[in-house]
């Protein structure tokens, strides 16, 4: 890491000492978002699995989680870089409804 590094989330942080994942997704997601969004966002996590009771040996439940990460972390770059999110989870399908 270098001190040229900036939070595609909020413009700012520190990086991550290690990736979240041991893969290249992992070194990807180091490379944009700082150490706090991080933690912000696994305690969202958290909160999502409880209240869809996400259950992550499934596919759909962790492409569900996966999505809302990248909108949380702006890890596609839809906002600017600081800029205030009012962030809500997407609706979570129950399967067969
Ligand atoms: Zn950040």
């Amino acid at each position: 890491m270098t001190d040229s590094f900036s939070c595609v989330n909020c413009a700012a942080g520190e990086p991550m000492a290690k990736p979240p994942f041991p893969n290249a997704y992992g070194r990807d997601i180091q490379s944009k978002v700082c150490e706090s969004c991080w933690n912000e966002w696994k305690g969202l996590e958290v909160m999502l699995v409880n209240e869809y009771k996400l259950n992550l040996l499934e596919r759909k439940d962790r492409t569900h989680l996966r999505e809302n990460m990248k909108d949380f972390l702006n890890l596609s770059g839809a906002r600017e870089p600081g800029a205030k999110t009012d962030f809500r989870p997407k609706e979570y399908t129950e399967p067969g409804a």
